[in-house]
């Protein structure tokens, strides 16, 4: 089974740019006239947890094949394609994973990614998302090597359903404790993300809030996708993000918040009365394609326009073949003018069947 889904991963047939001349100058919007903003950097394909949504153990058991180790791009690698990423218009980076804490040496890579500046001459926003097991540990030297911030995925308050869900021996607590590290530690305003199932775990919604509501952390509901192909989605488990804010807006009355800039992926509400703010993000009931930003690498170098994509664009090759810095943004540039990407927006049956990459190897 492992083999399948390496075969709509790693081993996909690498997709060609569009040709341009090296030097191609400016910044590139894609064939929906939608610029680059964001980068999110996948670390690893492992993980300490088997979320049923995302790493069925079923699937990802003791004998699935990982990525071994020298295929990962090093950390030099990942700053260069980073750097020229952020000359084309990326101005937020993301880490992620698996599990991206489960990469050695991570604040080594952090170091090098906070010293990147725009054109103008700004730093980047850098981020990472995690599961929070060792973020108790690392927030500290995460703080100090130059993250500005986490997301933090908990789907449960609930120690049982909490175990359930993540196929793990990890408690509740240790998650919390990571979310209270980071806070003091400055990585905030600490966003945490329920991923929403019905029947699983939407009775713990208003548990959720009412633990995160006026604690400065930011809760967000995710509607649960159709990532990958070893999940088993059923559109008949998702709650819609509409569902989410009526059940919150009845307990908890709710007011829309503005977007804070284009392409933002939550939805914003806040409290009636002044408690703070949640999201709501509605990828499978309110696509937001026409606005999205994001592309994306993988830990062994592909970048992906999509977190449903088939294919990717081997840019390793491109690294390990000798690419000067201007070939590398003219070879970016190319990958991303030739983005036409809307897979929410055509869900349907036009997609069925299709081969996705999991979500455990390209991360949120
Ligand atoms: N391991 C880290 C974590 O869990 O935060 C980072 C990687 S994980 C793939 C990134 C995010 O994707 C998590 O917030 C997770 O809940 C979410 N996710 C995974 N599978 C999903 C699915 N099928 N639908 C919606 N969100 C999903
Ligand atoms: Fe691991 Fe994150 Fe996937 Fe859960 S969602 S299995 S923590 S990568
Ligand atoms: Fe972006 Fe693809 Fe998600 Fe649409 S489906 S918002 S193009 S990642």
């Amino acid at each position: 089974m492992s083999d399948d889904i390496r075969a709509s991963l790693g081993a996909a047939p690498e997709r060609r740019p569009t040709v341009r001349a090296a030097g191609t100058s400016g910044q590139p919007l894609d064939t929906r006239h939608r610029p680059l903003r964001d980068l999110r950097i996948s670390l690893t394909d492992k993980c300490n947890f088997r979320c049923t949504y995302c790493m069925p153990r079923e699937i990802f058991g003791s004998d699935y094949e990982f990525l071994p180790h020298a295929s990962l791009l090093s950390f030099e690698e990942i700053e260069r394609v980073a750097r020229q990423a952020v000359a084309l218009g990326v101005r937020k980076l993301r880490l992620t994973g698996g599990e991206p804490l489960l990469r050695r040496d991570i604040e080594v890579l952090i170091a090098m990614l906070a010293r990147l500046r725009t054109p103008e001459g700004n730093p980047v926003e850098l981020t990472l998302t995690t599961n929070g097991t060792l973020l108790g540990r690392k927030a500290r030297a995460l703080k100090e090597a130059g993250l500005h911030r986490v997301t933090v995925s908990l789907d449960a308050l609930d120690d049982q359903r909490f175990t359930q869900l993540s196929d793990s021996s990890v408690s509740v607590a240790t998650v919390l404790d990571g979310i209270a590290q980071a806070h003091a530690a400055g990585l905030a305003p600490v966003k945490v993300n329920m991923v929403v199932r019905k029947g699983l775990n939407d009775d713990q919604i208003l548990p959720m809030v009412e633990h995160f509501k006026g604690s400065g952390q930011i809760l967000r509901f995710i509607e649960y996708m159709d990532v990958g192909t070893s999940n088993g989605w059923n559109l008949d488990e998702v709650v819609s993000g509409a569902d989410i804010v009526a059940r919150i807006h009845e307990r908890y009355p709710l007011e829309p918040a503005q977007a804070q800039y284009r392409g933002e992926v939550a939805s914003r509400w806040r409290f009636a009365d002044g408690s703070g703010e949640i999201g709501v993000i509605t990828s499978v009931s309110q696509p937001f394609c026409g606005d999205c930003s994001r592309m994306r690498l993988s830990p062994e170098g592909r970048l992906f326009l999509c977190l449903f994509a088939s294919q990717g664009y081997d840019v390793r090759a491109q690294l390990r073949a000798g690419a000067t810095d201007e070939q590398l943004a003219a070879y970016l540039h190319g990958v991303w003018s030739g983005r036409r990407d809307r897979y929410s927006e055509i869900r349907g049956e036009q997609t069925v069947g299709r081969p996705r990459i999991e979500m455990s190897y390209i991360g949120g």
